[in-house]
């Protein structure tokens, strides 16, 4: 069954999009990424900035030439530049709503109307736990719209579900990849590495599985559900 399947994941040449492309790829879905810049990849590679509604509209039509259909779409591109509130200015503030929020309705929006005339679709948004279960300095902007992303997916869940579409969000703890490598030092991560019950960060790897199975049939009767992934961090 899921071999003739076709996924699209944003943000899929780094980090947790690239172990979801992988993932899915082992599956034998036919897998489409893209990103802003290309990086070595052995999937289709599309260039498309999510924030961009006519590079979407792009992604979204050479796909269906390709392949002639979108099973699976998993929102992962995502950016997480920290400032604190008072000094954040507008320009950083819709930055991040721009590509966090806006991205998610971009893609969401260009791609149901195929997935709503199959009746089967998996949608996949990538949370955080920042925003949907705590607050973090620096973040207000990056939390606003991971919160923002649970809400989309219970929403988008509800009115999808006559569809056979399941919406669903993952939301990671710390996950080692180059965009949290940006982020923090390796001696931040180390430390906080220590509070984790698991005592361990994740790795990109821990949020593809979750995916996967949220792309595959063996969830059919979830939707619409914020799953965390975060070796215990939030549950202390
Ligand atoms: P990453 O290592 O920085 O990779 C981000 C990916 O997204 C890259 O492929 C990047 O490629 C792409 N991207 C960024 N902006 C884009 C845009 N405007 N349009 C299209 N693609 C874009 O990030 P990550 O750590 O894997 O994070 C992936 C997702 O997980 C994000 O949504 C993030 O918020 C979420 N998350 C991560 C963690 C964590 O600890 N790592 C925790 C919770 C949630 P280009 O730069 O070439 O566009």
């Amino acid at each position: 069954m899921l071999k003739e399947r076709v996924a699209i994941i944003t943000g899929g040449t780094k980090g947790i999009g690239k172990a979801i492309a992988d993932k899915l790829s082992s599956l034998r879905i036919k897998v489409v990424i893209c990103a802003r810049k290309k990086e070595n990849t052995r999937h289709y590679f599309i260039k498309c900035d999510v924030s961009k509604i006519e590079e979407v509209k792009n992604l979204v039509n050479e796909t269906i030439r390709k392949f002639g259909r979108i099973d699976i779409l998993v929102n992962n591109a995502g950016i997480f530049p920290s400032n604190l509130l008072k000094d954040m200015t507008e320009e950083q503030w819709n930055n991040v709503i721009s590509v966090n929020l806006n991205g998610v309705f971009n893609c969401t929006r260009l791609i149901i109307p195929y997935m709503i005339k199959a009746k089967y679709g998996k949608i996949i948004n990538i949370a955080s736990i920042a925003g949907t279960c705590l607050g973090f300095q620096g973040l207000t902007h990056y939390c606003t719209t991971k919160a923002g992303l649970s809400g989309f997916t219970k929403s988008a869940a509800l009115e999808l579900a006559e569809y056979k579409i399941n919406v669903n969000a993952v939301a990671p703890g710390l996950i080692s990849t180059p965009g949290v490598d940006n982020f923090m030092s390796k001696r931040e991560q180390l430390e906080f590495s220590k509070i984790v019950p698991l005592k361990r960060n994740g790795k990109p790897e821990d949020i593809a599985e979750l995916t996967a199975f949220l792309a595959s049939d063996s969830s059919s009767y979830i939707t619409g559900q914020t799953i965390t992934v975060d070796g215990g961090y939030t549950i202390q």
